[in-house]
């Protein structure tokens, strides 16, 4: 169960009603039971149930069961597309290990705004599922020209584009450190955006093979073939 709270020795925990409505009233749950806590920051850790209602309950931290389990520093900046196929974007990010979750408004984006606040659960709930005790942030939308404009150098950027069939970027071959993936819209990259991404010294142009993918499966296929090559 994913919690705000700190998790520690002898740590006790308050639910909110929420948290209490699913550990007592879906769970079946109740005072004397255990169940294993995570807060993305302290690692997975075993608690017993010391009181129980239905506007909320606490727990006590017995201890630590998996330490906090970082993944390596990859981010996944994408052009968000219809809501579901967005939400599936982000439950497999964090699924897959992407430390960060950029939203970001290209030139061909349809979206004006997203709901921050429900991708970052979706976020959590991956987490969760995954057995996973890190949470990767999600960001709100922001302009991909503003985030180029304060790019750090050092974080590589693999650059996925149907254009570059034929020339192959040897991820295999890449260096380990900062990564991100560049995922565009349902309208790719415009020629303005594709010639800044391409001029950026440590942005590497990588094909997902011959087939055009829609955004969602691009997303899934970039963060398979990077973490077959880079990740852990
Ligand atoms: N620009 C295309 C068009 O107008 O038909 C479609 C863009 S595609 C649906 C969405 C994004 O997925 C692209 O911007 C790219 O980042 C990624 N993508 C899709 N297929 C790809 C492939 N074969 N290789 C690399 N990236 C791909």
């Amino acid at each position: 169960l994913y919690v705000e709270h700190p998790l520690g020795e002898e740590q006790p925990v308050e639910l909110t009603k929420p948290q209490a409505h699913y550990l007592f009233g879906v769970m079946r749950q109740a005072v004397g039971g255990e169940v294993a806590l995570f807060n993305g920051r302290d690692g997975e850790w075993r608690a017993q149930i010391t009181s129980a209602g239905k506007r909320g309950g606490e727990l006590l931290c017995l201890e630590q069961t998996a330490p906090l389990m970082v993944p390596p520093d990859l981010w996944l900046c994408f052009a968000p597309i219809k809501k579901a196929r967005t939400d599936f974007i982000v439950e497999k990010a964090a699924e897959m290990g992407a430390r960060r979750i950029i939203p970001m408004q290209t030139e061909f984006t349809n979206a004006e705004r997203i709901r921050q606040d429900r991708l970052q659960a979706h976020a959590v709930e991956a987490a969760e599922q995954c057995g996973g005790t890190f949470v990767p942030e999600v960001d709100d939308l922001q302009r991909m020209s503003a985030l180029l404009d304060g790019w750090d150098a050092t974080r590589r950027i693999m650059f996925c584009d149907e254009a570059k069939v034929g020339e192959a970027f040897d991820l295999g071959a890449a260096e380990r450190g900062p990564w991100a993936i560049f995922i565009g819209p349902e309208g790719g990259f415009s020629e303005p955006e594709r010639a800044r991404l391409h001029g950026l010294t440590h942005a590497h142009p990588v094909a997902l093979g011959p087939r055009i993918l829609r955004a969602d499966t691009a997303a899934v296929a970039a963060l398979t073939l990077w973490q077959k090559a880079l990740g852990d």
